[in-house]
């Protein structure tokens, strides 16, 4: 298996392995990395899958997309990663059945308590078993508003070979957000909160990575949802969701995905793809709806991020969907050429529109359904879920459950994918149904918690020479 970009030549003599593009952000010509091909499962490898337990399962799909690790190493990763001691349960990704055709994935047992830990922990051990092998290390840069950053520290905290520098607006994350990631005493993470709002601590990772001699003397790399890997670890969740639903192979079920960057619902597609029968694949925006109005009109139009809504389902508010790419680079039949036009259109006029073209015919066969929710939609789904089945759900997840239920088939199982607990929205859910929800063990007081970060000014050079202090 070989990957190229998004907007390079189908048949690239470059192409790649998997270890190459697991360390590598953007292409080098700005695209994003994909496999050459999807691998087809057939009647006789579903059936065969379906038996098998969620780290039987993952070794099994992963296998089809790295075939750069040793098969014994590839296991003892996988087995590393999704343990019940870090997941909450064997099962890593329960199915929670509500009522006959309707169920949540629960993705968010893992130590942050999103369904980011599902890809990021494997992440975590991929990097450092492929930094050994070469004789290498990584110093990590990112920014965060909350899940992203806490997820990665957590998959690489005390990682060999592996530093992090997680940039954060200093004071603007929710005191459950900032204990998780400030509270962390491991020697090789750094938290920068930084004296600004999001997108100041964004431009400062920008103007970093683009210092490209600092980049390299420093090596410099990133985790953000671009990152193949992560996308690969997500597919395996789809599969151990169908086999949950359903009892034999000839069933159809339905998913929908609370979706921001678009990585969680791409996994869905790739699922697809390979043969997992899905009937519909459901897109659920909040208000930054951009995704909705592409699969509702075929026009991509981005956002200006003065024209970015902030939400009470703050994980999904983006101006533009970072890994659309790879699915557009699929609808236009894997042409490079094709892709770097409209990306180029995207970059002069901020738009395209396939409406009218024959691959909006192709978007309309995909089989994704979208929709969006508001905040009054999520503060009545949270109640409703509560009342009716005495379960309480997070804002994201009741993005997802609203437009399912909105596009729900009878006689087609819908299964919601559960992306955050309710405890890390603590407002939200006062508001739906009058009092906090539960935290899991082990997260009762950790506001309480000594907390560790650097806090700096919005200035470039000053985080340079910190990074530079502190580098591997
Ligand atoms: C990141 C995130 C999403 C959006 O996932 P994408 O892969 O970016 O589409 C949804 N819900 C939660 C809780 C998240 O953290």
């Amino acid at each position: 298996m070989k990957y190229i970009s998004t907007r390079g030549d189908a048949a690239s003599k470059d192409a790649k392995p998997f270890c190459d593009i697991l360390l590598e952000g953007l292409a080098p010509d700005g695209g994003l990395a994909v496999p050459q091909s999807y691998p087809k499962l057939g009647a006789k490898d579903l059936a065969r899958l379906r038996k098998l337990g969620y780290r039987d399962l993952a070794f099994e799909i992963l296998s089809l997309y790295i075939d750069d690790i040793p098969a014994a190493d590839l296991r003892a990763i996988v087995d590393r990663t999704y343990t019940k001691a870090a997941f909450r349960s064997e099962d890593i990704t329960p199915l929670k059945a509500l009522e006959p055709g309707l169920s949540l994935l629960q993705l968010s047992n893992g130590p942050t308590l999103a369904f980011k830990d599902v890809a990021m922990q494997l992440l975590g051990n991929l990097f450092e078993y492929v930094l050994d092998r070469r004789g290498e290390s990584l110093n990590i840069l990112g920014a965060t508003s909350g899940d992203t950053g806490s997820a990665a520290e957590y998959a690489m905290r005390g990682k060999r070979n592996v530093r992090v520098f997680m940039l954060s607006p200093h004071g603007k994350m929710s005191p459950f957000q900032a204990a998780q990631m400030y509270s962390l005493q491991d020697a090789n993470i750094h938290n920068i909160a930084v004296r600004g709002v999001f997108d100041d601590a964004q431009d400062i990772v920008k103007a970093v990575s683009n210092d490209l001699a600092f980049k390299a003397k420093y090596r410099i790399g990133s985790v953000n949802s671009i990152n193949w890997a992560r996308l690969v670890a997500q597919v395996v969740y789809y599969f151990k969701g169908y086999f949950a639903a359903t009892t034999d192979d000839s069933q159809e079920v339905t998913f929908s995905v609370p979706t921001g960057n678009f990585g969680n619902i791409f996994a869905g597609y790739i699922a697809k793809k390979m043969g997992l029968p899905m009937r519909q694949l459901i897109l659920a925006t909040n208000e930054n709806n951009v995704l909705e109005e592409f699969f509702a009109s075929g026009a991509y139009r981005v956002r200006k991020s003065s024209e970015v809504f902030e939400t009470s389902s703050p994980s999904m508010d983006i101006s533009k969907a970072s890994n659309f790419e790879r699915y557009i680079h699929d609808i236009v039949g894997a042409d490079g050429a094709k892709v770097r036009e409209l990306w180029a259109q995207v970059d002069r006029s901020g738009h395209f529109d396939l409406a009218g073209t024959p691959w909006w015919e192709r978007v309309r066969a995909s089989g994704v359904a979208s929709g969006h929710s508001t905040h009054a939609d999520r503060v009545a789904t949270i109640r409703d879920i509560h009342a009716r089945f005495g379960y309480v759900v997070d804002t994201h997840t009741a993005d997802g459950i609203k437009v399912g239920l909105a596009h729900r088939e009878a006689g087609v199982p819908l299964i919601c994918l559960e992306t955050a607990l309710a405890a890390k929205f603590d407002a939200a859910v006062r508001e739906a149904i009058g009092r906090v929800p539960e935290r899991p063990a082990g997260y009762d007081n950790i506001e309480a918690l000594p907390q560790r970060c650097e806090v700096m000014d919005a200035d470039v050079a000053a985080i340079k020479a910190f990074i530079a202090g502190h580098a591997s």
